[in-house]
C-alpha cells in the first residue's frame, strides 16, 4: 500500500520549473510506463516467437524508455515531449523495417500525430507539415515493406498475435494521451463557464447591496411584457426620506449601511412576491408580475408597516428610516416608460405632501 502510494505520488511529481504543465507530465510517464510494459511483453513474445535474433533492440529500447522517464523530472515538458516523439518514431521505424507492415506498429504513428496536435503547442503550419511528414513516411514505409522481405519471417499465426498485441497498446497510449487532454479542455471550459457565469452576476448586480442593477430590472420587465402582453403588473418605485442626513451625520459607511439593510428588508418582506432592483443612489424599484394594483398595494404598505416598525441600528447610530413610494398599475394603453415616468410623478408628489407614504 505504501509503496502503491510512493509511485502515484512520483507519478504525480509537479515540475521543477515555473509554469510548466504538471498534467502533461503525469500523462508521459503513465505513457512511458505503459510503453516498459509494451516492450517488455513485446520482448517477451518475440522471444517465444521465431527466430530469437534483434532482442538487443528491446533492450535499448527498454533503457530509452526507462531515460525518458527519468528525464520528466529533469527536463521541460516540451523537450520531453520531444524526446517521447523521438523514441516513439525510432520504435516505430525500427519495427516496420525488422517485421514488417502485418506486425501493425505503423499505428502508433497515430499517436505522434496526437502527441504533435494536443501537446507540442506548436503553431498551425508546424502541425501541418508534421502531419504531411507522417503520412509520407506512413506510405513510404508501405511501399517500403510492399517492396522488400522484413528481415524477420514471422509465422501467420504469431503476426495476427502481435497484430491484437500492438492494436491493444496503441489504443492505451490513445486513451492516455485523450484522456488527459480532454480533461484539460474540459476543466479549461468549466473554469471559463463560471468566470462568465461571475461576470454575467457581477454586471446584472449592484455590488453594494447584490440587489438587481437598473439595466437587469429594465430587461426584466420589458422581457415580461413582451412575453405576456395581456398580464397584469404593477411597478412601485421608492426613495429613502432624508438620507443624505445619515451620510452628513454618521457618515458614507452608515449611508451604505442603510441601504444594505433596506435591500435585506426588501428580500424578508416580498420573498419571490414580486421583484426589486436598486434604481440609482437610494431610490429603489419595485416590480410585481401577474398582480394588479391593489395587491401590489398590499404587499408595498407591508414593506411600509415592516420599514416603520423597525429601527436601523448600526454600530452606535439606532435610527427611524422611512421611505416613500410611489405605485402604478398597468393601464394596457401605456409603454413601460410612461408607467415608470407616472411612478416617479407620484413618488415626488408623496415627498411634496410630506414624505414617508404610499402615493396609489
Ligand atoms: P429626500 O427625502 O428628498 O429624498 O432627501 P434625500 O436626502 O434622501 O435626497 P437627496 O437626493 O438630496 O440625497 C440623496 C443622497 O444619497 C445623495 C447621495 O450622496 C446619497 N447617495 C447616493 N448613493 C449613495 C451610496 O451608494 N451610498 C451612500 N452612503 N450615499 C449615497
Ligand atoms: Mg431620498
Ligand atoms: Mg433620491
Amino acid at each position: 500500500m505504501n509503496i502503491l502510494k510512493k509511485i502515484l505520488a512520483a507519478v504525480k511529481k509537479d515540475s521543477r520549473y515555473e509554469n510548466e504543465s504538471q498534467r502533461t507530465l503525469v500523462m508521459l510517464r503513465c505513457f512511458y510506463l505503459v510503453f516498459l510494459c509494451y516492450l517488455l511483453l513485446f520482448q517477451l513474445l518475440m522471444f517465444f516467437g521465431e527466430p530469437r535474433i534483434f532482442s538487443w533492440l528491446g533492450a535499448v529500447f527498454t533503457a530509452a524508455v526507462c531515460w525518458a522517464l527519468y528525464c520528466t523530472y529533469r527536463l521541460r515538458v516540451h523537450s520531453n515531449l520531444i524526446y517521447c516523439s523521438a523514441v516513439q518514431l525510432l520504435w516505430i521505424v525500427g519495427s516496420v523495417y525488422l517485421y514488417g507492415w502485418d506486425v501493425g506498429v505503423q499505428h502508433f504513428i497515430f499517436v505522434l500525430l496526437a502527441l504533435v496536435y494536443f501537446s507540442l503547442y506548436e503553431t498551425l503550419a508546424i502541425k501541418a507539415v508534421t502531419t504531411a511528414l507522417l503520412f509520407a513516411l506512413r506510405l513510404g514505409m508501405y511501399f517500403f515493406c510492399k517492396a522488400h522481405v522484413p528481415q524477420v519471417l514471422l509465422p501467420s499465426s504469431f503476426l495476427m498475435i502481435m497484430q491484437v498485441f500492438n492494436s491493444l497498446f496503441l489504443f492505451l497510449q490513445l486513451g492516455i494521451l485523450f484522456g488527459t487532454f480532454s480533461s484539460n479542455i474540459e476543466s479549461a471550459e468549466k473554469k471559463l463557464v463560471e468566470y462568465n457565469k461571475r461576470l454575467e452576476q457581477q454586471a446584472a448586480t449592484d455590488p453594494l447591496t447584490g440587489l438587481w442593477n437598473r439595466r437587469t430590472m429594465l430587461n426584466y420587465m420589458t422581457q415580461f411584457i413582451k412575453n405576456n402582453p395581456d398580464a397584469q403588473f404593477a411597478i412601485a418605485m421608492g426613495d429613502i426620506d432624508h438620507f443624505k442626513r445619515f451620510n452628513d451625520q454618521y457618515g458614507h459607511d452608515c449611508g451604505d449601511a442603510v441601504l444594505v439593510w433596506l435591500a435585506k428588508l426588501f428580500r424578508g418582506v416580498f420573498q419571490a412576491n414580486g421583484k426589486f432592483c436598486r434604481w440609482g443612489g437610494e431610490e429603489f424599484l419595485f416590480f410585481f408580475p401577474n398582480m394588479n394594483g391593489d395587491q401590489a398595494h398590499a404587499m408595498v404598505s407591508d414593506l411600509w408597516i415592516n420599514i416603520n416598525h423597525k429601527n436601523f441600528v448600526w454600530k452606535d447610530v439606532d435610527e427611524k428610516i422611512t421611505m416613500t413610494l410611489g405605485l402604478e398599475e398597468n393601464d394596457f394603453r401605456s409603454d413601460l416608460d410612461d408607467l415608470i415616468k407616472r411612478v416617479d410623478e407620484k413618488l415626488y408628489l408623496g415627498k411634496e405632501s410630506g414624505r414617508n407614504r404610499i402615493i396609489y
